[in-house]
């Protein structure tokens, strides 16, 4: 049982009757969860019942049976399927592969080899797709670059039988000519932008599918927010939150999340974290060291992520994995960092998440808990980013709580 969120009047747990689990209070319902992610709501009144031992005719029996949480009716077969599903071993191999093309606030750019090299690596990393997301300050100084990378990496994918699939990250909009050619060769395109006050037409360039967007719009603005971006073709949003104003996010987030499902159906866009976190995968959650990205310098330099690169620019780079050209992807697996990075990211070895009802779904970023704590393990109960997960994790199931608003989210994530 958890220590992070209480009952009043709880029993002891009946030992032959109950199984492991965690639970959580949710609003007016008590969210039960196994080890495998498996959960079930119940009532306060039906959690107490099932603690002190459920007679075998009670009707909860089978509801409970199905969540892995009756110790004498338990499903191993199930637990052991749902526990490799969401496990490691059948990690599909990194999603996202970062390629920064010119120092961060410089004019040096990647050179023609050092992205060849930076392909070939990105080829030997195993996984069904190849997903190459190519970021830039300068367009037009980087734009060779992109042109190369693209067509480059497209003919590998036709030798090698594998998908590709590219999204070019710049800072200012392409001109008519390269949006043709980002186009011809399905590029999409991505944007950050600062989501604040009233929201405002023209904001989105033409043709971004994708946007990082960082909040700081009242949270009665939510839903004209989530319209404007899904009316400008956005389909894919992760929405964050500058480190002070977390609270006001929350409130934000929750309103956009409930206009994302009203829109179903007519307009379809969906925030990247929720379906991250919902899906108990940690490969899935965005901007995750190694299990969901690589990033490589325009040096050749691989690291773990996108935040492990900005933190090498500081003079910390115990997060760089390797060189393209000299490193094999069979190396990262003896590197220690890879090791920590895997150890650190699974919350399972994270004894102070050990009594958390979100264990099975929540991941934290080893270079997040490095830049912020100072400690690739991280202190998880008392980082900003634990706060983040734990709140967005409640907004979500108090909507899968509800009949009406789960059936709509389960929709969503599909
Ligand atoms: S880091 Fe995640 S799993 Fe750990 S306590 Fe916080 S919300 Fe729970």
């Amino acid at each position: 049982m958890s220590r992070l969120s209480e009952i009043a009047r709880c029993p002891a747990a009946h030992k032959r009757s109950v199984g492991p689990h965690q639970f959580r209070r949710i609003g007016d319902y008590v969210l039960a969860v196994d080890d495998a992610g498996r959960f079930v709501f119940l009532s306060p009144s039906e959690y107490r019942d099932f603690l002190k031992g459920l007679k075998p005719d009670s009707p909860l029996r089978e509801k409970l049976g199905h969540a892995g949480l009756l110790r004498d009716a338990f499903d191993f077969d199930d637990a052991a399927q749902c526990s490799a599903e969401r496990g490691l071993l059948a990690w599909p191999g990194t999603s996202v592969h970062v390629i920064r093309l010119e120092k961060y606030g410089s004019r040096d750019v990647m050179d023609l080899g050092t992205a060849r090299k930076v392909v070939d690596f990105v080829f030997t990393v195993p996984g069904p797709c190849v997903n190459l997301r190519l970021c830039a300050e300068l367009t037009k100084q980087t734009w060779g670059l992109v042109w190369f990378i693209v067509q480059y990496a497209r003919r590998k994918g036709e030798w090698h039988k594998r998908p590709v699939a590219f999204t070019w990250m710049g800072q200012s909009a392409p001109s008519v000519e390269q949006a043709e050619f980002l186009a011809a060769h399905k590029v999409d395109l991505r944007t950050e932008m600062w989501l604040s006050g009233k929201p405002k037409k023209g904001l989105v360039p033409m043709g971004v599918r994708r946007a990082t967007a960082l909040v700081q719009a009242p949270a009665n603005q939510a839903a004209a927010w989530v319209d404007c971006l899904a009316e400008a073709g956005v389909e894919s949003v992760l929405l964050a939150t500058p480190p002070s104003d977390t609270g006001a996010f929350l409130e934000f987030y929750a309103a956009a999340i409930d206009r994302m499902l009203q829109l179903q159906g007519r307009l379809e866009i969906r925030e990247e974290r929720a379906l991250g976190l919902l899906s108990g995968r940690r490969w899935l959650l965005p901007g995750h060291d190694l299990l969901s990205e690589l990033c490589y310098a325009p040096d050749g330099g691989i690291y773990s992520s996108e935040l492990a690169l900005v933190m090498a620019g500081d003079g910390k780079d115990l997060l760089k994995l390797g060189q393209v050209g000299s490193t094999r992807y069979e190396d990262l697996a003896k590197s220690p960092a890879v090791r920590a990075v895997l150890a650190a990211s699974l919350s399972e070895n994270q004894p102070m998440c050990s009594q958390c009802a979100y264990r099975a779904f929540c991941a934290i970023p080893p270079s997040e808990s490095l830049a912020a704590q100072g400690t690739l393990w991280g202190r998880h109960p008392s980082s900003e980013r634990c706060s983040l997960h734990m709140a967005i994790l409640d907004i979500l199931f108090a909507r899968l709580a509800r009949t009406e608003s789960a059936e709509a989210l389960r929709a969503w994530m599909s």
